[in-house]
């Protein structure tokens, strides 16, 4: 059963809030732009991989069947993000001798462990642009036959002038198509396109191109947009719910989307738009082509100069949802230490209101039913996940009153809450149970604690309390903590004592 509250999404393409409203009953498509896989994802990539993983984690908890497609690039992406010159893979491979799919491998290798350890649901359908020439080549072929498209020399490329004419080439992006005449260098002579806006949507390879196929035209690759056209299509089919991907895409690669799917079969593909904005390092966007980036193995580790310390994924996840995914974010460590403290309070909080024991008093005064009903609009509009947080730490301030007077949310009112808050921070947020907080600080605050505990032990063995010095071995053995003596000093481990 779906939730009754509306869902309103922010649909890039009206640039209007729009009550959502599925082609199919219960049921939503949505297709994601994945990653072009020649190098490691960084946390900007990581970002908007984690707003379209809540996005799908939300949609799922309002009941619907979600089909989520999000491609890999693995072809057809060419440097610079323009017409000419070398596949981004095909140059990596080139650069360390290796087969353009054993880079592939290894990147998208990389891309699953990084989705895996920052707790991302995998999607439904992951197709790759190569395992789709056959598709792609077919929408050339319409494209080709509504006259949307033209031959050149073995290519083949998208009249943008010839579409506009009855169309709004730039709706997406906000850009005009004189302006962007106006602004784009003129042909040199040599190319073989109509007009300087119209893209590749099949090139004809060149001899030291490495990654060809055969199609009518020539041996060659399709343009890097062709493939989400195809791949949205067939698992979605020519118009679905939602598709997405990071703000830099919206154009060209999302307006030239729109084109194609529009020339091949009169329709824009997505209902919904969706863009999330970008995480900045330093002001500046975080991107691999200018190597302004910090990247999520460096974040765990620690192993960076931007950073003072190591953080967990879920300090991470939880420094990305605190922020709306519409919003510019600007990767700071203080930042991040602000974000694991408040992970740390919320997940602490949620553990004391699990472990509350029974007070007797059945109903409390807190209204459990509406703070989760506050929840829910937050994320209904436009899932609003700061707004989220901002309710769940309302939810702290309970549990700590709670805990000096149970009659605030009685019995059933703590454990509807306990299980509510589950489901906002594990389901919907993604943050997994367990700390993994940065192991090495606990550790060490956990040694200088220790020296203390056992040095104040000491004294009281020198003095002979023995009582006193009894009873710190015995509370500290309660909480998993044991004390062996030896001839000059105390240790401790913690855990089972089986001695
Ligand atoms: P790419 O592999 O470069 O195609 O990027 C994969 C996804 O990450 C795309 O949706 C991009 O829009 C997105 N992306 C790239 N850089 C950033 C950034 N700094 N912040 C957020 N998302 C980004
Ligand atoms: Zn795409």
């Amino acid at each position: 059963m779906i939730k009754m509250q509306k869902l309103h999404i922010y649909d890039s393409l009206s640039s209007k809030l729009k009550t959502f409203s599925p082609i199919k009953k219960g049921k939503v498509g949505m297709y994601v732009c994945g990653p072009t896989v020649y190098s490691d994802v960084h946390l900007g990539n990581v970002r908007t991989f984690l707003s379209f993983d809540l996005i799908f984690r939300y949609l799922k908890y309002l009941g619907y069947q979600v089909r989520y497609v999000r491609n890999i690039t693995d072809v057809g992406h060419l440097v610079d993000d323009i017409d000419e010159g070398e596949d981004k893979i095909g140059l990596k491979a080139k650069i360390e001798s290796l087969e353009p799919m054993e880079i592939v491998q290894r990147y998208s290798r990389g891309f699953h462990d990084v989705m895996r350890a920052f707790n991302a649901l995998p999607p439904s359908i992951e197709p790759t642009a190569t395992g789709h020439i056959i598709e792609q080549i077919e929408i050339a072929k319409k494209l080709l036959k509504t006259g949307f498209a033209y031959e050149a020399n073995g290519s083949v490329y998208f009249d943008v002038v010839h579409y506009n004419k009855n169309n709004s080439y730039g709706e997406l992006s906000g850009r005009n198509i004189d302006d962007l005449i106006h602004g784009s260098r003129a042909l040199d002579g040599q190319s073989d396109k109509h007009s300087p806006l119209d893209f590749a949507i099949w090139k004809k390879a060149s001899k030291e191109h490495i990654m060809r196929w055969p199609s009518p035209w020539s041996d060659g690759f399709p343009g890097w947009h062709l493939e989400c056209s195809a791949m949205s299509a067939k698992y979605l089919g020519n118009c679905f719910d939602i598709h997405g991907g990071g703000m830099d895409l919206k154009f060209p690669h999302h307006e030239c989307e729109i084109a194609q799917n529009n020339g091949a079969n009169g329709k824009k593909g997505a209902n919904n738009w969706l863009h999330t904005n970008m995480l900045t390092l330093n002001g500046k966007r975080m991107s691999k082509s200018t190597g302004n980036v910090l990247l999520p193995g460096e974040l765990l580790s620690g192993e960076s100069p931007h950073l003072s310390r190591s953080y967990s994924a879920n300090s991470a996840r939880f420094f990305i949802h605190q922020a709306h995914y519409r919003s510019i974010l600007d990767f700071s460590d203080e930042a991040l230490q602000a974000a694991d403290k408040g992970f740390f309070r919320l997940k602490t909080s949620l553990d004391i209101l699990k472990n509350r024991s029974k007070s007797g008093h059945e109903n409390g005064s807190f209204d459990v039913k509406a703070w989760n009903a506050s929840c829910e609009s937050a994320m209904n509009n436009d899932f609003n996940s700061p707004k989220l947080i901002a309710i769940l730490f309302e939810a702290v301030k309970v549990i700590q009153s709670d805990s000096k007077d149970p009659t605030i949310l009685g019995d059933n009112g703590a454990s509807i809450l306990a299980k509510n808050m589950d489901i906002w921070m594990e389901d919907v947020l993604g943050l997994t149970s367990e700390y993994q907080g940065d192991s090495n600080i606990y550790k060490t605050a956990l040694e200088s604690a220790m020296e203390i505990i056992i040095d104040a032990r000491k004294d009281a063995r020198d003095k002979k309390e023995w009582n006193k010095s009894d009873d710190i071995r015995k509370r500290l053995a309660s909480g998993g903590i044991h004390l062996k003596d030896g001839a000059d000093e105390s240790q401790f481990s913690i855990g089972h004592d089986y001695t």
